[in-house]
């Protein structure tokens, strides 16, 4: 068993990973910039290393600083959150040749999966189906006779794509070459690579995403999807487990496919296979090879700890279950909160001057906020997560709406506001919705 664990991350991951560290009895190293020097998990760390000044590169991305205090507090293994170095191959394969336990996938297959094209090629290697589109990269040369093989409307995406950048829609020929060259340009200058696929443009998809498991020797198995439809500028808002579009047939179904895949690949711990899913059909759009933000609802819907389970790998003691153990039971949403101004999404930072947390049955705060607690300008403006579970969707949507009126975030604006709203609307009450229904419903309300 891994014995010291440096949590190479800031925020409620931080502190996700921590609780699960204490409850197995692991020490802790907080590591952190000095924008985050009182930060609730340096605070409950065992051990806490400053790594340097508030740009991430500075810090939470400087492999050097990170390697240095793993050698200085001696410990034996890294968690890597989610966003950061968490799908960084080389940062994987520094760690190993220092002798410490990367809690994640091995290098490589973060490697293939990191790369668009490659995972696109990969996945469909192993028995998942993908989005029709061209096979591998597409010059400005070849792009129309791929587009009209595909037929129009096409999306252009960038290889080494992420948060929906380097992501041009054309409608038609006429704007083709502006779409890819736009594409490119963008994918250059965000990831300093500008390969570029093209793929079938879904008009009215849902986001449905299933959460896998694997030892690394070819045991796996997948603990259902979570549909996380609700999205605005390609950033998840809201999810749920499990989505309101599928029945058990179809979600046993997917999820055996995607269980069958890394099984094949032999994928060692939590990985994520996100899918476009229309008209009945399911298409692969990439796989994170990490724990995922909304990790919670699964974790709510089936009792696992997926950290737990990370650890558990990690350490070589393999898969906590089997296909058969997982059940499924109720109903669990999340809403992601940020210091953000509620319609316009606008960053809110600054101090907390007072904080309540909701609580009850089915209620879950993941959030490291605090009455005083200053918010600083940096870093994303997620600050916490509210879970919620039932034993049925209406049932969770009823102890949602409650919840959201005990929750209590004074000094900063929030989204709280934006959750309250949406808890009310006819068509979320149905789940009836795709990946284009909130942005359509802001623009609509504003
Ligand atoms: P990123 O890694 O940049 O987030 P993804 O491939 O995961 O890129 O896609 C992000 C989002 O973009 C999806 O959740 C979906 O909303 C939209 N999207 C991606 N591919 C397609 C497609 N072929 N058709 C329609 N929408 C798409």
């Amino acid at each position: 068993m891994v014995s010291k664990v440096l949590i190479a991350n800031r925020g409620e991951i931080a502190l996700r990973v921590l609780r699960a560290c204490k409850e197995l009895g692991i020490a802790t190293v907080a590591v952190h910039s000095t924008a985050d020097s009182d930060a609730m998990h340096v605070r409950l760390a065992d051990e806490s290393v400053c790594i340097g000044p508030p740009p991430s590169r500075d810090s939470y991305l400087n492999i050097h600083q990170i390697v240095a205090a793993c050698e200085i507090t001696g410990a034996d293994a890294v968690h890597p959150g989610y966003g950061f170095l968490s799908e960084n191959a080389k940062f994987a394969d520094i760690l190993d040749a220092h002798g410490i336990t990367f809690i994640g996938p091995t290098a490589d297959h973060i490697r293939i999966m990191g790369d668009k094209i490659t995972a696109k090629k990969t996945a469909q290697e192993l028995g998942i189906p993908v989005v029709p589109g061209s096979d591998g990269e597409v010059l400005p040369e070849n792009a129309l006779e791929v587009a009209r093989k595909i037929g129009f409307p096409v999306l252009i995406k960038a290889t080494a794509g992420g948060g929906g950048r380097g992501m041009k829609l054309a409608h038609s020929e006429a704007d083709l070459s502006e779409a890819v060259s736009s594409a490119r340009s963008e994918a250059l200058a965000a990831f300093g690579n500008d390969a570029v696929y093209m793929e079938k443009y879904l008009g009215k998809p849902r986001h449905i995403e299933i959460q896998v498991l694997g030892d690394g020797e070819g045991n796996a198995v997948h603990l259902g999807e979570r549909d996380c439809s609700l999205q605005r500028r390609h950033q998840k808002v809201w999810e749920e487990a499990n989505s309101p579009a599928l029945n058990v047939e179809q979600r046993m179904k997917i999820g055996e496919v995607c269980a069958d895949a890394m099984r094949k690949l032999k994928y060692r711990g939590a990985g994520t296979i996100e899918f476009l899913y229309e008209n009945g059909e399911f298409y692969f759009i990439e796989m994170n090879t990490r724990l995922q933000v909304e990790h919670t609802i699964t974790e709510a819907i089936t009792g696992i700890d997926l950290v737990h389970e990370q650890i558990h790998i990690a350490s070589g003691k393999g898969l906590s279950v089997t296909q058969e153990d997982v059940v499924f039971s109720g109903h669990a949403i999340e809403c992601r909160i940020n210091a953000e101004d509620p319609r316009t999404f606008v960053p809110s930072p600054g101090t907390i001057t007072y904080y309540h947390a909701p609580g009850g049955l089915g209620v879950r705060v993941d959030s490291g906020a605090y009455a005083g607690y200053k918010i600083p300008p940096y870093y994303d403006s997620m600050i916490g997560k509210l879970i919620v579970h039932g034993r049925t969707r209406d049932e969770c949507m009823m102890r949602l709406r409650r919840v959201l009126d005990e929750f209590v975030v004074d000094g900063i604006k929030t989204t709280i506001p934006l959750f309250q709203d949406l808890v009310d609307n006819a068509d979320i009450a149905k789940g009836d919705y795709d990946i284009h229904w909130l942005e359509n419903y802001l623009a609509s309300t504003s």
